[in-house]
């Protein structure tokens, strides 16, 4: 692997004896804290926006607040909220009123859910399912065969329109429930509030990707394997 590219996922060394967490810890050849200072410097110079400032200062009291015994030393320190509890609260310091909830239609039962919560906490929820709008997925140049229910119609997720409606409802912070790979991602793109995921999608792990990772050694070893 190239050590000019920054690299922290390769980082060898353990989380409390790294240069990004102690002054005197140690830091490899690809190490963006020793390599990368204009790039520190430029999300510094961000901070000085006030909204900006605002944001991430709550953000990190939200992350404080996520654990219980830290006054007993960080041994001790124990998770205390699930993430459905740490959005509500941080939309809550944030002042936020209008939350948007961008879903999947597999997905809706839990978006019933999540809105049911938001609203108890006192939030106006405009909330827009992938499928709107009933766009036929040929209109993406897809060809029958690589639809899902193929010889029918089939509305084509629409992230951007999810997106746009937030957009003119003027929502001050997104949620996202669920929604495909890729689709997230322009979503993101043309949203204009702030996003946080709540669920990501994966149809074959219940919604827990990570659990091919967590078993990357056993049942999911042939990841280990290069498609191509
Ligand atoms: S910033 Fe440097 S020390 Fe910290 S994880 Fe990345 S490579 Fe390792």
């Amino acid at each position: 692997m190239d050590n000019e590219l920054p690299g922290c996922a390769r980082c060898p060394f353990e989380p409390q004896g790294r240069i990004c967490q102690d002054e005197g810890g140690q830091a490899p050849p690809f190490c963006p804290t020793v390599n990368k200072a204009q790039v520190i410097e430029k999300a510094l110079e961000e901070l000085k926006k006030p909204e900006i400032l605002e944001f991430a200062r709550q953000a990190s009291i939200q992350e404080g607040e996520g654990y219980a015994d830290r006054e007993l030393g960080y041994a001790r320190a124990r998770p205390v909220k699930p993430r459905i509890t740490e959005i509500i609260e941080f939309a809550g310091k944030m002042g936020y009123q209008k939350i948007g909830l961008a879903f999947c239609i597999a997905l809706r039962k839990e978006a019933k859910v999540v809105e049911g919560l938001f609203a108890a906490n006192g939030f106006t929820v405009v909330s827009g399912l992938c499928k709107m709008g009933r766009v036929p997925k040929e209109t993406l140049g897809l060809r029958d065969d690589q639809k899902i229910k193929i010889g029918c119609f089939e509305s084509m997720c629409n992230p951007i329109a999810q997106a746009l409606l937030f957009n003119e409802e003027k929502t001050e912070f997104n949620v996202m429930i669920g929604l495909c790979v890729g689709h997230d991602s322009l979503f993101l793109k043309y949203a204009q509030a702030p996003c946080t995921v709540f669920a990501v999608k994966d149809r074959l792990l219940g919604h827990n990707p990570l659990a091919a990772i967590y078993t990357i050694d056993s049942f999911y070893r042939s990841l280990k394997v290069p498609t191509s």
